[in-house]
């Protein structure tokens, strides 16, 4: 008797990374396109992509100061309290809120490594797991060891924060064929 099944299914985890891919792709930032999202008891919640507030005008129509002069450099790499972008987790989590979903005791999973903003925004809201799709470095983001070690310190703080999912095969026409350029 052949008991394999007629298709391939995904894990819990890979399912979330599909659904947060999928949210990436309504992502509006000159920056990074993230998606992200939360669950519980392996139920959505809510998801969340990068870009401009409710009514603000879009990141790629110039509404992002910030994201449209990344090549200034008292603005590069730095001054994120004056980014109009609500970044992916951010947005997932506000979401949650704004209907009215609890979040604690939550996992949230994002299509990259969550930023030191987001880690401390989770930790607050009860988020336990965090996974994420592409990692990067700390140490070559901040280039400074006390924060360095204050990102890993609140890291610590989940119970699970992993890398789950395969980098390489996000390619970039990954839903090309549902979206049009
Ligand atoms: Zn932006
Ligand atoms: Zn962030």
């Amino acid at each position: 008797m052949n008991t394999t099944p007629p298709h391939p299914r995904p894990d819990k985890n890979t399912y979330f990374l599909l659904i947060a891919l999928a949210a990436r792709t309504r992502a509006d930032c000159l920056g990074r396109r993230v998606g992200a999202v939360i669950t519980r008891e392996g139920r959505v919640l809510s998801t969340g992509y990068n870009g401009t507030p409710f009514g603000m005008p879009n990141c790629s129509e110039g509404g992002c100061h910030r994201c449209s002069r990344r090549d200034d450099d008292r603005l590069r790499g730095g001054a994120y309290d004056v980014c109009i972008c609500v970044h992916a987790e951010q947005n997932a989590l506000l979401t949650a809120a704004r209907f009215g979903q609890q979040t604690l005791g939550a996992s949230l999973t994002s299509t990259t490594q969550p930023c030191f903003g987001c880690l401390k925004e989770m930790l607050q809201a009860g988020i336990t797991e965090v996974h994420y799709l592409h990692p990067w470095d700390p140490a070559e983001a901040y280039g400074d060891q006390a924060l360095v070690a204050q990102y890993a310190a609140l890291r610590a703080r989940f119970a699970t924060f992993a890398q789950v999912g395969d980098p390489a095969l996000d390619t970039a026409d990954l839903f090309g064929a549902f979206v049009k350029r």
